[in-house]
């Protein structure tokens, strides 16, 4: 069998070769949110999905504002982002269900961090035996699907939760 990570590592180096830029900056300028894969904007914090998970549902969060230093997010927008987070874990615990979850942020290439330009939070839902979920979906096409129903899915629970917030 083939490297089931081969496909998604040369997408995702051919991605940031093209464009150069941040993606996360980047999705701030998207008209789409649905092909952008973003499920919610907040004043000062974005949400997505992850185009390139390691498993079903899993999420990106970011500060609307470009940087890689936590101690230099202002208070306002950390605080901002902190929200986005609980209810990012609240809504993929009430729809996904999954058994658990791993939040973290991974800070500087060392510490495995693919974007180390822009800070961002992952939120990865786990369910036993999901360490499957690669071969079960390593086709590029499989897994551009799975991205769209994990979006439609999850879309209207974020726009819930963060109208009711503004509203
Ligand atoms: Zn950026």
């Amino acid at each position: 069998m083939k490297s089931i990570w081969a496909p998604w590592r040369m997408i995702y180096i051919e991605d940031n070769s093209r464009k150069g830029g941040c993606i996360f900056c980047d999705k701030l300028k998207e008209e789409d949110a649905r092909s952008a894969l973003v499920l919610a904007e907040t004043d000062f914090s974005l949400v997505m999905l992850n185009k390139f998970p390691y498993n079903n549902g899993h999420l990106l969060l970011a500060p609307k504002r470009h940087g890689n230093q936590i101690s230099l997010l202002p208070l306002e927008e950390y605080q901002d982002l902190c929200d986005a987070l609980r209810s990012s874990v609240e809504i993929v615990g009430e729809v996904l269900k999954p058994a658990g979850m791993n939040v973290g942020m991974n800070l500087g290439r060392s510490a495995g961090a693919g974007v180390e330009d822009h800070l961002h939070w992952h939120v990865v839902p786990r369910w036993e035996g999901d360490t499957n979920f690669m071969p079960v979906v390593g086709e590029v096409r499989v897994i551009s699907q799975h991205l769209l129903e994990s979006y439609e899915r999850l879309r209207p629970f974020f726009q819930g939760r963060f109208a009711r917030k503004h509203g």
